[in-house]
């Protein structure tokens, strides 16, 4: 069977070139991610070209993900090979964008209102650690408590301070979201620092205005009022992403595995990917072994039932980007067949909620119904990806495989947790045609389960091919 975890990686300097990328397909990249926070136009365009390219040759779907910036405050301009800064030592930041007589450019003008004297000043999801001194015009006196390697762009945080809220998107979103809709068609959009469904519908209707193409909202939860809205912000997104970066720094950084299973619960509940990041084989990103700890918890993930994982440094600057991929797809692939293996590792059983009532009965049924009798696999009809959702957020044992009338139906599935195979046929959805089409395509030979749809009404079927 495939892996069913998903892998999305962040490309970068180290990933760039064709032989680099065509070598993390093979180990199992299923998405890649583009970070506004660091990349330009010219930079995606040359990846996306090129994904597309080994799309063609290898046969494989690999998505596009356009991680937005969101209201964050980063680091300006600096040269590549960084600024060290040591512990004890005094600093000084300011406002403009690049670095100027020694100044640390942090390009956001109303920090120097926001910040006070003895606040803390976080960089790099807060592996650098300053204090501020005092605010002087546009410069900031800081002394540093945890010294490291200042790097362009890096993010900044300032805990319990009034950060930019979410209620407008960026020029540069609008900008970038634009580009990546538009020009670099990504299949899927991650918005940074969402704290309401309105952050998320406010880009939908956005997006809706520039194209009919159905493009996949993830809403990172990475703030203290996203885990308040948590459940309206779900159902409004198509899925989520526990952001552990920042969101270990808004919250107490021993809290993040307490809401991550409770972000992983919700998006099961509601059929939506939650993709766990940052930090998943942090120590990969400058070892070609990773710790025990992050195996375990990568593991952990895929027992809390993830539906993918996402790589950031490891991958986009990291001296082993495809070694970090062949390692995550290694402990999602072992820890999947412990679970088909062991009853010890069973998740406990989904109850309906009102809004999947009639789907959870009929999709509860159908798995019950396939594993019954033996079946070779089970096959779901869908239109808009409900009917799929709706079973494989029950995460069957057996054989799934999907079949769409619809390409973009058929592409965005592919973000959820995984299937056998997912199969367009641009037909109507009847038992009998399905059949007809999985026979002509030697999909599969046997007892199948069918659930999909008969004219209006869903239908369960069990079919001999
Ligand atoms: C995070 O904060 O964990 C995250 C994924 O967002 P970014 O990489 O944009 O900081």
């Amino acid at each position: 069977m495939n892996r069913h975890t998903k892998i999305i990686a962040t490309l970068g300097p180290a990933s760039q070139d064709k032989a680099t990328l065509v070598a993390l397909v093979k180990a199992g990249m299923n998405t890649a991610r583009l970070n506004c926070s660091h990349g330009n136009y010219e930079q995606f365009k040359g990846m996306v070209d090129k994904l597309r390219e080994i799309e063609g040759e290898s046969g494989k779907t690999i998505l596009t993900l356009l991680d937005l910036q969101g209201p964050k405050i980063r680091l300006g301009e600096i040269a590549p090979e960084g600024i060290l800064i040591k512990r004890g030592e005094l600093v000084t930041f300011w406002t403009g964008k690049t670095v100027n007589k020694g100044r640390i450019p942090i390009p956001y003008a109303p920090l120097t209102r926001i910040l006070k004297a003895g606040q803390p000043l976080l960089i790099e999801d807060g592996l650098i650690r300053t204090k501020i001194l005092s605010i002087k015009g546009e410069d900031i006196r800081a002394k540093v408590e945890v010294g490291g390697l200042l790097k362009r762009h890096k993010g900044v945080n300032i805990p319990d301070s009034a950060l930019p809220s979410s209620e407008t998107l960026s020029k540069k979103d609008h900008a970038d979201l634009r580009m990546g809709v538009l020009k670099l068609k990504v299949d899927a959009v991650a918005l940074s620092f969402v704290e309401k469904a309105e952050d998320i519908l406010r880009v939908q209707k956005l997006i809706a205005r520039w194209t009919k193409r159905p493009v996949f909202l993830v809403a990172k939860i990475e703030r203290p009022k996203a885990l308040k809205n948590l459940r309206e912000i779900a159902a409004a997104a198509d899925g989520l992403m526990v952001a552990r970066g920042d969101l270990g720094i808004e919250i107490p950084g021993e809290q993040v595995p307490v809401e991550q299973r409770r972000i992983l619960a919700m998006g099961r509940e509601l059929g939506k990917p939650v993709i766990v990041a940052t930090q998943v084989l942090e120590s990969m990103t400058n070892s070609p072994l990773p710790t025990r700890a992050e195996m375990s918890d990568a593991a952990t993930a895929v027992f809390e039932q993830a539906d993918g994982f996402m790589l950031s440094n490891e991958s986009a600057v990291g001296k082993y980007p495809i070694k970090a991929v062949q390692t995550l797809a290694r402990v999602a692939e072992s820890t999947e067949a412990a679970i088909n293996d062991y009853q010890w590792t069973q998740p406990i059983a989904l109850t309906p909620t009102k809004d999947w009532m009639h789907d959870h009965h009929m999709a509860k049924e159908a798995i019950e119904l396939a594993n019954d009798i033996g079946a070779k696999a089970l096959i779901l009809g869908t239109h808009h990806g409900y009917t799929a959702r709706a079973a494989l957020r029950m995460r069957p044992s057996l054989p799934v495989f999907i079949v769409t009338p619809y390409q973009e139906t058929a592409r965005l599935l592919h973000l959820h947790w995984g299937v056998e195979k997912i199969l367009v046929h641009k037909g109507p959805l009847r038992s009998d045609e399905v059949k007809a089409f999985l026979k002509k395509t030697k999909t599969v030979k046997g007892t199948v389960v069918y659930l999909g749809l008969q004219g209006e009404n869903r239908s369960l079927v069990v079919m001999g091919i």
